[in-house]
């Protein structure tokens, strides 16, 4: 389910996910780049199409799940 470009990222430390959680159907929104929004950022739900306004700080980063599936 990795591809080796995700792999590389991992092993530079970059690759972060980030979630944040739809304010109409609670759905979980992926950001794919955390480190590039500004302070509110309006994302689309991929489920129910509603654009809510999100702030920063309510991502929650998800970066530590994959550590244990790293290939050596
Ligand atoms: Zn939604």
């Amino acid at each position: 389910m990795y591809s080796a470009q995700q792999i590389a990222n991992q092993s530079l430390g970059v690759y972060q996910r980030g979630v944040v959680e739809c304010e109409k159907c609670r759905s979980p929104i992926i950001i794919r780049q955390p480190g590039m929004v500004s302070v509110e950022f309006c994302v689309p739900c991929p489920k129910c199409g509603h654009r809510g306004i999100y702030l920063k700080r309510m991502i929650y980063i998800e970066d530590a799940a994959d550590r244990r599936v790293k290939p050596r």
